[in-house]
């Protein structure tokens, strides 16, 4: 079998709509790639796992005193609602949210910096903060061509308490603190739940060492406003140009080929598959995870989760194939953290965007920005890599994470130093 560029650009496009955790369009990505699958010649399962789910009805955020102005927001999903006539209250900018910009913040309505974190949200709840207000963007943006973040609160900031949360556009933001008002007014109204996201899980047994396995791994959702091509409909692709290859091709350890859903909202469907696939798991040698790539400017790279020895056999390989790739022992924002943090060696496969290049996490991941050459030579090099792993005689991956992976996985989780 050839790889096909053309094929896997096609697949491309036929999922590249906006795709967000739990929603109708990630569940018709998730039948798409299942039909794929099944037009492959394999049964594909869907294995379904609860999110949050919110719909924002009412999100108002106006200046009451000296002045009176009403400014375009959006609000954080998961962080409840005010009463109908809304909260008022004095109001303060806290910067980053470190306890001394919260000294006189207590029952204030504040305005803290993107890049909002666990710890800043701690820290308001903390001083006694009433109500929140970050922003996005940059202050240079023209709104007719951004749109707001959607963003949402996790357990990490809930289990602290609930205040609501809205996001404005940076330049408004701006314009407030410039004008810096003295009361404020929250109105939100929104319904919170829960609902399903999806994994979507093929499997191709192993002919000689059917107790050994190997994952390919590639988040299938997307975020708000994006057609995730780029972030990461590339990924996808790829992973079932293998699958394609493997079922015709049977390969000595059994593969798992998996689609994550809710990647975006942290982690989910990986975080969901490793926890409730313990037994499996002991038997997974390694994860190999493929996490945004095309973009016609731009670069390879690959990071490793795994012993140094890994890194160096990709090197070796980039060098004997004449493909060029940077390699890192490192953790990567994406679904092989889950394996890693399970003792499970990985490593993720992307092309990135040069600067510039390729934007990603809005409305312009676009397909004119990827090239499917690109795409395929990626396959093609991924590909060298797992026929020198799945089909290797002794499989030379150590099945370990050295401590300082261990280290930087935790950081990386903001879980407790494991003693
Ligand atoms: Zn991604």
């Amino acid at each position: 079998m050839k790889f096909s560029a053309e094929r896997e650009f096609e697949l491309l496009n036929r999922i590249g709509f906006v795709r967000t955790s739990g929603s109708r369009e990630e569940r018709k990505a998730a039948e798409i790639l299942l039909d794929e699958i099944k037009s492959i010649g394999l049964d594909g399962e869907l294995e379904a796992f609860k999110v949050d789910h919110y719909e924002i009805k009412k999100a108002k955020f106006e200046v009451l005193e000296p002045y009176h102005m009403e400014f375009t927001v959006n609000a954080y999903g998961m962080s409840g609602s005010t009463s109908q006539d809304g909260i008022e209250g004095e109001f303060e900018y806290v910067e980053n949210a470190h306890m001394t910009n919260l000294i006189n913040a207590k029952d204030k309505i504040v305005l803290i910096n993107a890049g909002f974190n666990a710890k800043a949200y701690e820290n308001m709840i903390k001083a006694g903060v009433k109500g929140f207000v970050s922003f996005s963007g940059t202050v240079i943006d023209d709104e007719s061509k951004t749109d707001l973040e959607d963003r949402k609160l996790n357990e990490r900031h809930l289990k602290h308490g609930k205040i609501p949360g809205f996001i404005l556009r940076a330049k408004d933001a701006m314009e407030i603190i410039r004008n810096m008002p003295t009361k404020v007014r929250m109105t939100l109204e929104q319904v919170e739940g829960e609902c399903d996201s999806h994994n979507v899980v093929a499997c191709i047994k192993g002919s000689m060492y059917e107790n050994e396995e190997i994952h390919f791994v590639a988040h299938y959702d997307s975020v708000p406003f994006s057609n995730g091509v780029y972030d990461n409909g590339a990924g996808s692709v790829i992973i079932m140009e293998l699958l394609r290859y493997y079922y015709e091709n049977p390969p000595k350890r059994t593969l798992k080929f998996i689609w994550f859903g809710s990647e975006e909202r942290g982690l989910l469907g990986s975080k969901h598959y490793t926890t409730i696939h313990e037994e499996e798991l002991k038997n997974v040698v390694l994860a190999v995870n493929v996490d945004m790539a095309g973009p016609i400017l731009g670069y390879n790279r690959a990071f490793v989760t795994a012993d140094k020895s890994l890194c160096n056999m990709v090197e070796y390989m980039s060098n004997e194939i004449g493909f060029p790739i940077s390699v890192d022992q490192d953790v990567y924002s994406s679904d092989s953290t889950p394996y890693a943090d399970k003792g499970i060696p990985a490593i993720s496969f992307a092309r990135f965007g040069a600067n510039g290049g390729a934007p990603g996490h809005n409305r312009y991941d676009l397909i004119e920005h990827l090239s499917a050459d690109n795409i395929l030579k990626l396959t093609q090099f991924i590909h060298a890599f797992s026929e020198r792993t799945i089909n290797a005689c002794v499989f030379p991956v150590p099945r370990e994470i050295p401590q300082n992976m261990v280290d930087a996985v935790d950081k990386y989780l903001a879980k407790e130093k494991k003693r």
